[in-house]
């Protein structure tokens, strides 16, 4: 697999108003590695994906998506990002096949057709194809957008959430997809407050905490670190003690 990065964000700063929301940050993410980012409510995990993404523009440092900065270079940039935001929106009046067609004239994708069935059969949305995503039910509106974001091959996937209105056999089923796709070489950023999916799937964890980086590594060392063989109580030890702990600046954390 080519260990070329393919996230790279280097002092990364964001302020909205006056008001810094994200500060300093500094990480990298190679293919094939699912980064897990963790922290409290406001601590800037949306916007740091929200600005990866190019929705909103970074207002210091740069952020790089397979090569291409997301500021300087955004349509190639995008080319090779899939987003899945924490509350999708999708068209009310358009089928479930129409937003994958869509989604395919959007990304110049000759035959979407092969991969499209595929990925609604591996979604279990086979049935629901020529239904008004109005129709459908949160979940599956989920998985929708999920299907849409995966469907140009993207190197580079960013989830706010993913798991948000999912039943325990989506959850199941999206997880093995996003494993799929790390298998495959993607790099795989995942926003959570559910430390247990963080421990099924990430091969790095990130803390945030009021904009900055207080924790970057690997879930091993992290393992390590807290002296636990259970992922989900180590990284509630760690999770807890940053946040609880009174408010300090850090040193930017810069690991690959
Ligand atoms: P949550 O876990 O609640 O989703 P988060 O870590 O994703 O939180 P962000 O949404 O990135 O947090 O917000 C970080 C900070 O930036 C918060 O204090 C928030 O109020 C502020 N913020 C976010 N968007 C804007 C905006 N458009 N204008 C002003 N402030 C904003």
């Amino acid at each position: 697999m080519n260990k070329e990065r393919m996230i790279t964000v280097t002092n990364f700063s964001k302020q909205y108003k006056g008001f810094t929301a994200v500060k300093n940050l500094s990480f990298s993410v190679e293919p094939g590695q699912i980064l897990g980012l963790l922290g409290p409510n406001g601590a800037g995990k949306t916007t740091t994906l929200r600005v990866l993404c190019g929705i909103i523009p970074p207002s210091s440092g740069s952020l790089l998506v397979a090569g291409h900065d997301v500021a300087r270079a955004p349509i190639e940039a995008k080319r090779n990002l899939g987003y899945i935001p924490d509350d999708p929106r999708l068209f009310d009046t358009m089928t479930v096949w129409e937003h994958l067609a869509f989604t395919a004239a959007a990304y110049k994708l000759a035959d979407f057709e092969k991969e499209a069935e595929a990925l609604l059969a591996s979604f279990e949305l086979a049935h629901k194809r020529d239904t008004l995503v109005h129709n459908l039910s949160r979940g599956m509106r989920q998985k929708v957008a999920i299907a849409c974001a995966f469907l140009h091959d993207p190197k580079v996937i960013l989830f706010d959430e993913p798991l948000t209105g999912l039943d325990p056999q989506g959850i199941r089923g999206i997880q093995q997809a996003i494993r799929d796709r790390a298998q495959a070489g993607a790099a795989i950023i995942i926003s959570s407050h559910l430390l247990s999916l963080f421990e099924n799937l990430c091969t790095h964890i990130m803390v945030l905490n009021h904009g900055e980086c207080r924790r970057f590594g690997t879930m091993e060392d992290l393992l390590k670190e807290v002296g636990h063989t259970d992922s989900t109580s180590a990284l509630e030890e760690v999770y807890f003690s940053i946040t609880q702990a009174p408010d300090q600046s850090s040193d930017t954390a810069v690991v690959s």
